[in-house]
């Protein structure tokens, strides 16, 4: 995709006044602010309906840049060395003198940061002088936005610009890591967990306890597209939408599909899409055959089972 100077600028401006503006990543669309402002950010949890409650990732271009607001360790450097920037996020312990707005962190003594590798988001923060608060562009415990269609479709005239970047490449948000002692995934996301065991060369564990909740991407009911979904369904009903993990040989007009032969990184992809474009086709519910339970299929099941609990 080209890179259209005048919308970074555009979307520059709007930040410096401290205004919300709609971002492209290659995880999903964020709804991004400065996150030094409180004012900023106050607005992103007023758009979102957000619960004040619930934490933001903030984003960097580098690290030398987050210097300024957190501590590191060797696990942190090793991967980002490998694997930023893209779809991982980290825990991190704040820095006393960060400036890092309490409206973000929710008073906590740790940031989740990330580095986006969209080239136009990275444009973007190469030309402000502070990193951007960034929550996925929807209402809070909606879908996912993976187009800037997406976005005006939940935030009309709401969000003051959407700048443009295509379609999500990933589609899926990141995975959150909680890297400070004993490395923990927070959330499954775009990043699959075996591939970050290999870097690090230790065992990693989930965090599915949900006595323990820390990061709300955690909480039961999310991603929702609004209607009931079923899962692992054989049989369908009449007037559901069926949704495969690849083309069948059969076509109905209520059949949907996520990638043609199967492909866990296409279908994670269109996941999101797929579910707006169902609700938009008016079905008032959604059966899901059975996902693979393997590398990118664990978030699409993780996913899923949070979005069924409507
Ligand atoms: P999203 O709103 O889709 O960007 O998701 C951000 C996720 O990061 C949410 O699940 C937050 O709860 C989580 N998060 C943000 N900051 C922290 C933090 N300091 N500790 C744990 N989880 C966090
Ligand atoms: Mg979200």
């Amino acid at each position: 995709m080209k890179i259209n100077l005048a919308n970074i600028k555009k979307a520059q401006k709007l930040l410096n006044k401290r205004e919300c503006v709609a971002i492209p990543t290659e995880t999903v669309y964020g709804l991004a602010a400065n996150a030094y402002s409180d004012t900023a950010c106050k607005k992103i949890y007023k758009l979102k309906r957000r619960p004040k409650n619930n934490p933001l990732i903030v984003h960097y271009l580098n690290n030398q840049i987050l210097k300024n607001d957190c501590n590191f360790n060797n696990d942190f450097i090793k991967l980002y060395k490998k694997f930023c920037p893209g779809p991982i996020t980290f825990i991190l312990d704040l820095k006393k003198n960060s400036r890092i707005s309490k409206i973000v962190t929710n008073k906590k003594n740790t940031l989740a940061v990330r580095f986006p590798k969209h080239p136009i988001t990275r444009n973007l923060l190469k030309n402000i002088n502070f990193p951007l608060a960034a929550p996925s562009a929807n209402v809070s415990s909606k879908i996912s936005a993976v187009s800037s269609d997406d976005v005006r479709d939940d935030f009309g005239k709401k969000v003051k610009y959407v700048l443009e970047g295509g379609k999500s490449s990933i589609g899926l948000e990141s995975t959150i890591i909680d890297i400070r002692e004993k490395p923990k995934i927070l959330r499954l996301g775009g990043l699959e967990i075996s591939v970050i065991e290999k870097i690090l060369n230790k065992k990693i564990t989930i965090n599915n306890n949900p006595q323990k909740i820390s990061s709300p991407g955690q909480f039961k009911l999310h991603y929702s597209p609004g209607i009931p979904i079923r899962l692992n369904v054989k049989k369908i009903n009449k007037k559901e939408a069926y949704l495969s993990i690849k083309k069948l040989k059969e076509s109905k007009p209520n059949f949907y599909f996520l990638s043609k032969n199967g492909n866990l990184k296409e279908a994670a992809k269109n996941l999101y899409s797929t579910l707006r474009k169902i609700k938009k086709d008016k079905y008032k519910s959604i059966a899901v055959s059975k996902i693979p339970n393997k590398g990118l299929g664990k978030t699409i099941n993780d996913r899923l089972k949070r979005a069924s609990k409507f």
